[in-house]
């Protein structure tokens, strides 16, 4: 198996800069200690490209990190972008790599660690335990359909429009995707579409359950995505993997990632097709660069840390690596330490940079 590997690091903006510091830790303690070879080389994307290129993402860096292994990515943007021009956003190039690189699956785990179990605004019942995963059709639906835009109607009145479209192979490929996750798992997937009125997932609904036939094993259900957005707050554990398109995805999977109490804990990973060698995934935490409480050194790494977790499973095929991260996570919550974001009362609060530290202490307390 391939033990070396090219990872684009590409801090970004804001809080994104201090969690990469605490990720470039832990990447380099399993060089100096395992049998992983991993090559790191920074890039700049976001509003710290803007600042020195004038763009969000140069050609240049795209063609870079299109040839890594895996890239792993803080968070951009910020309000000292936000009054560019809607092409020029610092998101722009987050969009452009997703885009570029055909990252066509999102997973988004929402997995709730024991220790934080009653940092959620659900009842502790109903979320202890909870692990589910979402993937999101990620670079089709409606944000990318044409024809779309705002035309006059008359004087007085515009129409905003957008297009809702899946082909058979778009959707074919994401199914297959759920199935092959949902395989290795508990082997339910439940799809969430909108076939009672939309055409497009009702194609979405026959071309799953045309794939289902391929894993007998994974049993498939269906559902309305006005029901699901119900059943994840009434009772998430129902669920293990749901697959849905993009749309439906974003807000289901901000909704679930809200049951497991912080944004700050959230990591997430964005799949393609694995074509002519090219970069086919991007790790990254599901929030944002939070300017918020940038330079202030309490932002919680644990998400980015937590996505190169995912990176070891889903880019190095390495399972023992995930459990380890995981289990360390898991340790340094039971042990009572958190950031500021996770904070409740007698817990000992640390900073972003002693947070990173603990995860080598204790990864040095594991003997691999
Ligand atoms: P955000 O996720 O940055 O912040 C939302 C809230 O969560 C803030 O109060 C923030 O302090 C807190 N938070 C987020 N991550 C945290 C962490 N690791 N530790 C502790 N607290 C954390 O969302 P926002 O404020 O809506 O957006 C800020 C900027 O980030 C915007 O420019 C937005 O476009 C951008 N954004 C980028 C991404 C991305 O890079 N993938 C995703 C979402 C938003």
């Amino acid at each position: 198996m391939n033990k070396s590997f090219n990872v684009s690091l590409l801090p970004g903006d804001g809080i994104g800069k201090e969690i990469s510091a605490e990720a470039s830790k832990v990447l380099e303690w399993f060089n100096q200690n395992s049998e992983l070879k991993i090559n790191l080389k920074e890039e700049l994307v976001g509003g710290a490209s803007i600042d020195k290129y004038g763009v969000p993402l140069t050609d240049e860096t795209l063609k870079s990190i299109s040839n890594c292994d895996a890239i792993l990515l803080g968070a951009v943007g910020g309000p000292k972008w936000e009054n560019l021009n809607f092409e020029k956003r610092p998101e722009r190039g987050l969009l452009k790599i997703r885009k570029e690189l055909d990252l066509f699956a999102n997973f988004r785990p929402a997995i709730v660690f024991d220790a934080l179990a009653s940092s959620s605004t659900l009842k502790t019942e109903v979320i202890k335990n909870l692990d589910i995963l979402i993937i999101r059709e990620l670079t089709s639906g409606i944000y990318f359909g044409e024809p779309r835009g705002i035309s006059q109607i008359d004087q007085n009145n515009k129409r905003g429009f957008n297009t809702l479209a899946y082909t058979t192979e778009e959707i074919k490929r994401i199914a297959e995707v759920a199935f092959e996750a949902a395989d290795t798992r508990s082997k339910k997937l439940c799809s969430v579409d909108k076939a009672n009125v939309l055409e497009s997932t009702e194609l979405w609904r026959e071309v799953v359950t045309d794939v289902s036939k391929g894993y007998p094993d994974v049993k498939l259900s269906h559902m309305y995505v006005d029901n699901a957005s119900m059943q994840l707050v009434r009772n998430p554990k129902q669920f293990d993997v749901i697959v849905t398109t993009n749309m439906f995805g974003d807000i289901l999977s901000d909704c679930a990632s809200m049951l497991t109490g912080s944004l700050g804990m959230l990591p997430s990973a964005s799949i393609g097709a694995k074509k002519n060698n090219k970069c086919n995934a991007m790790y990254e935490p599901v929030h944002g660069s939070a300017p918020d409480i940038a330079g202030q050194g309490i932002a919680n790494p644990l998400a980015m840390i937590l996505s190169i977790a995912m990176m070891f499973k889903y880019s190095f095929l390495n399972l023992e690596y995930f459990n380890l991260i995981n289990k360390v996570v898991n340790k340094i919550l039971n042990n009572g330490y958190r950031t500021k974001d996770i904070f409740m009362e007698k817990n000992n609060l640390i900073s972003t940079q002693e947070m990173g530290n603990l995860v080598i202490e204790e990864l040095e307390n594991e003997k691999i």
